[in-house]
């Protein structure tokens, strides 16, 4: 990043946002907080008004907790407007896409933006895993675009993934860090890859999930070991508040299956949204309770599968899981994807809620993990 910090920084006041759902709403309000003018574009009315309807109530909800002023509130959304019309973001000095996850979508958009946004204009997509350089590529405006991944809900969560294209120009990375320094987020630049640093490594976080619950484990069980290692919450449960639908939806797209969540999802199971998912929700109810239903399935799809069954301890949990997490952050760093082992800490204790006092997942096995787990070798010598 020593390259783009002498870049200066182009000019953002008004920013435009494409999608008002879950993110593209979060995203408004998170500028809007931060004294932006924000115009949000949906495809008709309908959704434009759903989008407007969320940040309004949102707003509500924050004056009635007390965290701020009905003035505040009325000032913040004063900044917001709407429209469905595509031509209305060309005078945005940036313009954020939060359509749905779908190459076609994105490229259809940035085809549209490359005619209606005005020269210089910096221009974004909130992907989660799609390939930013092949967006970027599809244009003939490579050098302005990138990634910025905001992490859900997008008003609050600290973290914002900077993703660098191959192309994208200096100025606009450092654009990018100002922008992010005003809306008081934590930025990270990282490079292009599928899930950027923080999906890429949750995804090798809970690529064993399944296989540790075919061996013996339970979600309870999972999600008691890492609460016992300090996440505020374990991967079956935020998996279930996400929606489990997710994951089946890209490893359909990929060709992939997963057999377990894939049968949950087959059996309407994706989640607290459905009432159910690794959990049972009963309605009303916030925490989730264990279900045997999913005790059984698991023990029918171990025998099908041939799979012994026997008690699994935490720490063969954690080591399961935060193994091939951190060998996936020494390739990132091998691969130039982040800059710095420090850099992929920020992005798991600012984006997931790593343990804060073992600094981080690259923090924690270069220095406190081995030293809880001595090497077999070392006490056998000593
Ligand atoms: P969503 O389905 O809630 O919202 C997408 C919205 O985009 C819809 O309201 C849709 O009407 C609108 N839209 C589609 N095409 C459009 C167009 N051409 N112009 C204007 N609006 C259009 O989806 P979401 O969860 O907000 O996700 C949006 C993007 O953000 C995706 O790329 C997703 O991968 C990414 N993302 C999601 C999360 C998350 O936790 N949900 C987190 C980070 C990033």
């Amino acid at each position: 990043s020593g390259e783009s910090a002498s870049a200066e920084p182009r000019a953002v006041q008004s920013v435009a946002i494409i999608g008002a759902g879950t993110m593209g709403s979060g995203i408004a309000m998170a500028f809007a907080n931060g004294g932006f003018d924000v115009l949000v574009r949906e495809t008709d009315d309908a959704s434009l008004q759903r989008g407007l309807d969320r940040i309004a109530d949102t707003y509500a909800r924050s004056v009635k907790r007390g965290s701020i002023t009905q003035a505040e509130a009325d000032r913040r959304s004063g900044r917001i407007s709407g429209t469905t019309e595509m031509t209305a973001l060309s005078d945005a000095d940036l313009i954020i896409e939060a359509a749905f996850e779908d190459m076609a979508v994105k490229k259809s958009i940035f085809a549209e933006l490359e005619d209606v946004a005005k020269p210089g204009a910096i221009l974004a997509t909130n992907t989660s895993y799609l390939d930013v350089n092949e967006i970027a590529r599809s244009t003939g405006r490579s050098g302005d675009i990138l990634g910025l991944h905001f992490f859900s809900p997008a008003n609050v969560m600290r973290l914002l993934e900077i993703v660098r294209g191959a192309d994208t120009s200096p100025e606009v990375i450092t654009t990018a860090l100002k922008v992010a320094r005003r809306l008081g987020k934590q930025p990270v630049v990282v490079g292009v890859c599928h899930g950027f640093v923080g999906n890429r490594m949750l995804q090798a976080r809970n690529g064993q999930l399944s296989q540790l619950l075919l061996e013996g484990a339970s979600p309870a069980g999972i999600d008691a070991a890492f609460r016992a290692f300090g996440w505020p919450m374990g991967p079956c449960r935020m998996q279930d508040l996400a929606g489990l639908d997710i994951g089946w939806r890209t490893r359909k797209a990929l060709g992939k299956s997963d057999p377990l969540p894939d049968r949950l999802c087959e059996m309407g199971r994706i989640g607290q949204k459905a009432g159910k998912g690794w959990y049972a929700y009963e309605t009303g109810a916030r925490d989730p309770s264990e279900d045997p239903d999913v005790a059984t399935l698991i023990e029918t799809m171990a025998s099908e599968l041939g799979v012994t069954r026997r008690t699994i301890e935490p720490a063969e949990i954690i080591e399961r899981t935060h193994g091939p997490m951190i060998e996936e952050g020494r390739r990132i760093l091998e691969e130039g994807i982040a800059d710095r082992a420090s850099d992929i800490d920020v992005v798991w204790v600012h984006g997931y809620g790593f343990p804060r006092d073992f600094g981080g997942p690259m923090y924690w096995d270069d220095h406190l993990r081995r030293k809880a787990q001595p090497a077999k070798k070392e006490t056998q010598n000593g």
